[in-house]
């Protein structure tokens, strides 16, 4: 979170602006009075854009707000340039759950959409038109309301495109797995979302720069989904006793950076736990060692490079859950407790991609052997 700046905590979710936002709001501004607007009008357009991003932060809290209703809690929003993102630890696997998941965040811009419509009416303000009004015929403030509108109109169809990773490619993913397992929903969903990417390139090379853009951001999203879905598919019936490691060589907060080295390059552990006290107080991987190396030498110690965060995993945990919880910290390595509280072992992703290639390879063996028989 080194790189995102807390504003403000709302129904227990801490909401956080990535620095490159204030960048974009220091350029906004900058380029508004280079413009030859006034101070007063380069403001109004920072307010524009802070409107538009309380609008997402809502988006955001309508998706955070409904899965909470099924239990899968989300700890932070983030807001980046390009929009924001709601750390939900899972979508919930039940369709009907997914679907209203997917669906409030850009039901919460509908409601917006209605609201200023209806505030416009009463008001008699007149209604946006796409095209762009001549800015010497309309101040700034005047367009603001209208705008507001207008960008609630864009957020709601940009999001029900149904692609990967935008909410209506979930809505697809929801609906598909209603008749079918999730695996195949998700495929199929995610070869729907290429298709349309795709189309949009085509597009973009006819109309609109931006469409291609658009196009390449939906390829990747729909293909980085297909492969996390595809994971918990194979994952599906294991749990964390079936793969932990028992065998690892734990470090020590006072060990130095060249024993982790040479630890490194004996054999074929890549990532460690770290251990004072016999507590575990962190992780470190091979990049921390490496980078610790290059910064503070080889008689550093451990401590002062050992990254803090992991998550406590137990044997009985369904791997698919631990896979989750990994991915969503962004952790290559978890210590294993058993009931006792005891430290039995550690799981890592090569732990985890190990069983989803094993996994896919019997698969496909039961595959063949179906096949056979037909
Ligand atoms: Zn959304």
């Amino acid at each position: 979170m080194s790189w995102s700046l807390k504003v403000v905590r709302l129904f227990g979710i801490n909401v956080y602006i990535h620095w490159t936002f204030l960048i974009l709001l220091g350029w906004i501004f900058l380029s508004s009075l280079g413009a030859g607007q006034s101070t007063t009008e380069a403001l109004i357009s920072i307010g524009f854009v802070l409107a538009f991003f309380a609008c997402v932060v809502m988006h955001e809290y309508g998706h955070a707000l409904t899965a909470r209703r099924y239990g899968i809690p989300t700890k932070n929003i983030t807001l980046l340039p390009i929009g924001g993102v709601a750390s939900l630890e899972k979508m919930p696997e039940n369709p009907k759950e997914e679907l209203l998941v997917a669906i409030a965040g850009p039901a919460v811009n509908v409601v917006i959409a209605i609201l200023i419509f209806l505030y416009m009416q009463i008001a008699g303000l007149e209604l946006p038109t796409t095209q762009l009004e001549d800015p010497s015929q309309l101040s700034l403030s005047q367009m603001f309301i209208p705008n507001l509108l207008l960008v609630n109109v864009i957020l709601v169809l940009f999001n029900l495109i149904p692609a990967f990773p935008m909410d209506g490619g979930r809505v697809l993913r929801a609906l598909l797995s209603m008749k079918y397992d999730r695996a195949t929903a998700t495929n199929t969903a995610a070869k729907i979302g290429q298709f349309l990417a795709i189309g949009f390139v085509f597009l973009g090379f006819m109309y609109d720069f931006w469409l291609i853009f658009i196009g390449l951001f939906i390829f990747l999203g729909a293909s980085g989904e297909s492969r996390y879905e595809t994971t918990r598919f194979l994952l599906e019936d294991l749990k964390v006793r079936d793969v932990l490691m028992h065998q690892f060589t734990p470090l020590h907060a006072w060990d130095s950076i060249s024993k982790a080295v040479d630890i490194l390059l004996d054999g074929q552990e890549k990532e460690f736990i770290v251990e004072e006290d016999n507590q575990i107080i962190g992780t470190i991987s091979r990049d921390d060692i490496l980078r610790g190396l290059k910064e503070h030498g080889g008689e550093a110690r451990l401590k002062r490079i050992v990254n803090p965060d992991w998550i406590d995993l137990s044997p009985d945990m369904q791997l698919n859950d631990a896979y989750a919880k990994m991915q969503q910290s962004r952790l290559s390595i978890c210590p294993v407790f058993d009931e006792n509280g005891e430290l039995t072992g550690i799981l890592n992703q090569e732990n985890i991609l190990e069983a989803v290639m094993i996994q896919s390879a019997r698969r496909g063996e039961i595959e063949q052997v179906e096949e056979g028989m037909n």
